[in-house]
């Protein structure tokens, strides 16, 4: 493994350019200030406030107030600014760039899948969204005497709390149809990589999004995140599993609709006519995209035994060719990871599995001599399978590869876990894999792909099942949580009941008989 060196002064940021977008952060006085570092170098790169419990009051209440005006204004017209918005972040691109690789020390390359997703997501929910905004007709009890239409109003202002992991990303991917159906938006971006959320905010505004409905309020989760679930009217949250059950607690005290996308222990599954090249190709990409810190990765590969072999030959020799290191230009493969408690968070998942016996079969280091927070992307066998390493989210470049006899063997074990985010099948029979997808139990199964080809399908739902989540993002699922529909049934004659002078016994054959009826029409119309 080789490795490149590099300062973030080779960005083109300046200390000057993150002072002025830590002052976009609006507070009603002075407050204390929270370090933001670099996990490239663990030096700091600037400020935010601590937000206080009257900023997040204050925050949703100038969301709150610009969001009348704008539920008002046409879809069209929103649509347009949400258009243009993606344009400007496709403009921007190399600042942007910049300023995530800044934060979460991840390469080039890995930054700009964040980049690219939200003109992507712009583009799709401009195009898509306002249909699904549309007042729909539905079936009544009697045809032609009666009719039902669902209404969808926005239902006032969002709250978005985001990890760093994904920090452009996650902090718009959501806002974007909230904003589109007419929502004001407050958003929390991790305390570790605050900056890419405001520079985000600047293009909004650029983009012509009236004042006040983007807010943005920093500080540390467990201090700010209270206050802000408790004043908005719905939530999205995406970070860990333990944490996502602390903000749905407090999500349902306060009756608020919210969906959690969380951790991951996500299996791929490497059938017996699987292209072994191309599976190792794909486990290497899934498993250390931003250093293992994607909550899609691949952590547990299960292999069919007759593939075993060639595939381990593979994966190994893959990721012995990977680079790490940083710069601000595409170069090296794999980035830092977050910070030096990851660090250690993610040596301990490796470290454990060795004492219960597992096999370090390339990496499993520490590399200080690259950077303070970089790990080298680790392959590990002989796991065994109530270990941690199993069990646990390691969300860091560490992978397990077991042998296992067939097919059904590596859906049980794939399925053995509390988590239910991301899996994949490896295949050369596309209509084999499809089918063995569909008995893994995740919110998403990809063939012959780690995850890109599942979170690039925009229109498709995507979220956890089990311990992984609540609720879907992306397609019609992804914007129908931030409205509110509403019913509106209307009778052309009157009351469905019948005049006080007709007897019970007479209602009831008749309620009946109407009933028979109706079940009759539905199966011919079937
Ligand atoms: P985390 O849960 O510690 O933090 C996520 C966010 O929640 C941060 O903004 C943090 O400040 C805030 N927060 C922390 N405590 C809070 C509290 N008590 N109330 C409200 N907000 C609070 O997450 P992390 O461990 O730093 O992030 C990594 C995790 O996120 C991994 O488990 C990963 O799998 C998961 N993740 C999931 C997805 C997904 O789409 N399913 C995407 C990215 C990351």
């Amino acid at each position: 493994m080789t490795q490149t060196s590099g300062a973030y002064e080779q960005s083109r940021l300046t200390p000057d350019r993150l002072a002025r977008l830590a002052t976009r952060v609006e507070t009603g006085g002075d407050r204390p200030s929270i370090p933001v570092q670099t996990p490239i170098t663990d030096t700091e790169i600037g400020t935010i406030p601590a937000c206080s419990d009257d900023d997040i009051v204050a925050a949703v209440d100038r969301a709150r107030q610009a969001q009348s005006a704008w539920a008002e204004t046409p879809v069209e017209s929103r649509a347009e600014i949400i258009e243009r918005f993606g344009d400007l972040v496709d403009e921007h691109r190399d600042n942007l760039l910049d300023i995530v690789q800044l934060e979460t020390g991840k390469v080039r390359q890995h930054a700009l899948e964040e980049v690219v997703d939200i003109p992507a997501t712009c583009s799709y929910y401009a195009s898509n969204g306002p249909a699904e905004l549309t007042d729909s007709g539905r079936a009544a009890p009697i045809p032609l005497l009666t009719s039902a239409s669902v209404t969808y109003d926005p239902v006032g202002v969002v709250g978005v709390i985001s990890p760093w992991n994904y920090p452009l990303t996650l902090s718009l991917t959501d806002a974007i149809p909230a904003l589109l159906a007419g929502n004001a938006v407050v958003c929390k971006p991790d305390e570790r990589t605050p900056f890419i959320a405001l520079a985000l905010g600047e293009l909004l505004e650029e983009a012509g999004l009236p004042d006040g409905l983007f807010q943005i309020v920093t500080g540390e989760g467990a201090a700010v995140g209270p206050a802000l679930i408790d004043n908005v009217d719905y939530l999205v949250f995406t970070g860990g599993t333990e944490t996502g059950r602390t903000v749905a607690e407090r999500a349902g005290r306060n009756l608020i609709g919210c969906s959690l996308e969380l951790g991951g222990k996500n299996p791929m599954v490497v059938l017996d006519d699987a292209d072994v090249e191309t599976a190792a190709r794909g486990a290497v990409t899934g498993a250390f995209t931003n250093a293992g810190q994607l909550c899609l990765a691949p952590e547990r590969i299960y292999v069919d035994e007759d593939r075993y072999d060639a595939f381990l030959d593979a994966v190994v020799s893959a990721t012995e060719n990977l680079t790490l290191g940083h710069s601000f230009d595409y170069g090296p493969d794999i980035g830092s990871l977050i910070s030096g408690d990851h660090l250690d968070s993610v040596r301990e998942h490796v470290d454990s599995a060795v004492e219960g016996g597992a096999t370090v079969a390339t990496g499993g280091r520490a590399r200080p001599d690259v950077g303070p927070n970089f790990y080298e992307p680790t392959i590990l066998t002989d796991v065994s399978p109530d270990s941690r390493i199993i069990c646990e989210e390691t969300f860091g470049p560490v992978v397990s590869v077991v042998p296992v006899s067939d097919a059904e063997e590596a859906i049980e074990r794939a399925n053995d876990t509390e988590y239910g985010l991301n899996g994949s099948v490896w295949t050369s029979d596309r209509d084999r894999g499809r089918a063995i997808a569909r008995e893994i139990d995740c919110g998403t199964v990809c063939v012959n792909d780690p995850y890109a080809v599942g979170w690039a399908a925009i229109d498709a739902p995507m979220g956890g099942m089990g311990d992984s989540g609540l609720g879907r993002r992306h397609g019609p699922e992804g914007i129908h949580r931030f409205v509110e529909s509403k019913t509106i049934a209307t009778s052309r004659i009157g009351p469905l009941d019948t005049p006080p002078s007709v007897p019970h016994s007479v209602t009831a054959r008749a309620l009946t008989g109407l009933a028979a009826v109706q079940r009759r029409l539905s199966r011919l119309i079937r």
